[in-house]
């Protein structure tokens, strides 16, 4: 299972100074017999002291993360690092060159792959560098999302719930230092489940949290600022870069997402059209929203009643909707 990674890379990680290098995934095809795919990883060290792993791109069509990312390494010098600072900004480089959520090389979402395989696909043998070579140097590790081209996101930062006590209690500084307006507390199951980056770094006991800044493929400059904003933050608290300039931070809410028992989720094929939107309060047997059915003209839309209270984490972005996809999610104030 933890064969040696396949991936290489010109990147001396107990060098001092900042280097800009790839993780050369092996990938032969028509095109190239003997070539690498070239992820982007940049090192900025300086002496000893603690690392953060920095991540975007994970998802290929989320983009507040991949810019926060290309600033915050082109703007943090070796000067100010106490310790080291891993970037990689187009995590899964695939995905990110063609927009897309998963790599279009072997259909690999990445954040569903942790963790990973030496021998698998592209997307699988990035996961397991991550997790092999990666992980084993850091000591916080931040993974940037956002909604993609099918959600709508409030924004918000998001850990997992913790193997115990103290597992959780370093997730909870972690948020609390990264400071965005909503820390939620995931229920530890739904979405990517045990496969995702930030899971997999708990499984190492690495404190780790993930965002949800934007919707629909765009950017949004506020998600950016919060991304930004935090990552300053939290390499500040670490003591990573002791003197960067750092907003403080307003506060955070604690908030706890609903998982499956707080989603709707489409009950038939139809046209989605939705009468909340995201961060609005929700009364349980509220109306959510329509679903029209473009095959059946007369026919009655269907009504989307929410079964819960809550606040609104997210809606489904695209209008065009499948049975099974997934239409709204609550999250609701920590007890
Ligand atoms: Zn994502």
């Amino acid at each position: 299972m933890s064969s040696a990674s396949r991936i290489w890379t010109s990147i001396d990680f107990d060098q001092d100074g900042k280097q800009s290098d790839y993780m050369r995934v092996p990938y032969s095809s028509d095109k190239s017999a003997y070539g690498w795919i070239p992820v982007p990883m940049i090192c900025i060290r300086n002496g000893n002291g603690p690392t953060a792993l920095l991540t975007a791109g994970n998802h290929g069509d989320e983009y507040e993360g991949q810019i926060a990312l290309l600033n915050l390494a082109r703007q943090i010098t070796p000067e100010d690092v106490r310790g080291r600072i891993i970037i990689l900004p187009a995590l899964n480089y695939p995905a990110v060159v063609t927009g897309r959520r998963v790599s279009p090389l072997d259909d690999g979402n990445l954040n569903r792959l942790f963790p990973g395989e030496a021998n698998g696909g592209p997307t699988a043998m990035i996961a397991h560098y991550v997790e092999n070579v990666l992980f084993p140097l850091c000591d916080i590790v931040i993974d940037l999302h956002s909604g993609g081209k099918s959600l709508d996101h409030y924004p918000v930062a998001l850990a997992r719930p913790g193997l115990d006590a103290a597992g959780a209690a370093k997730n909870r500084a972690l948020l609390e230092a990264f400071g965005a307006p909503y820390s939620v507390v995931t229920s530890g199951e739904g979405g990517g489940a045990g496969t995702t980056l930030y899971a997999a770094a708990e499984q190492r006991g690495i404190p780790a949290l993930t965002t949800e800044l934007g919707s629909g493929g765009t950017l949004s400059a506020r998600g950016l600022s919060i991304a930004e904003d935090g990552i300053r933050r939290v390499l500040k608290a670490y003591g990573i870069t002791p003197k960067i300039q750092a907003v403080a931070s307003p506060g955070t809410r604690f908030m706890r997402s609903l998982s499956r028992g707080g989603s709707i989720y489409a009950p038939k094929t139809g046209l989605f059209e939705p009468h909340v939107e995201c961060g609005e309060p929700i009364l349980n047997g509220q109306k959510a929203g329509l679903l029209h059915a473009f095959d059946t003209p007369l026919a009655e839309p269907t009504s989307l009643v929410f079964g819960t209270d809550g606040i609104v984490l997210c809606r489904r972005f695209p209008t065009l909707t499948e049975r099974g996809d997934c239409l709204f999610l609550l999250m609701v104030d920590e007890d």
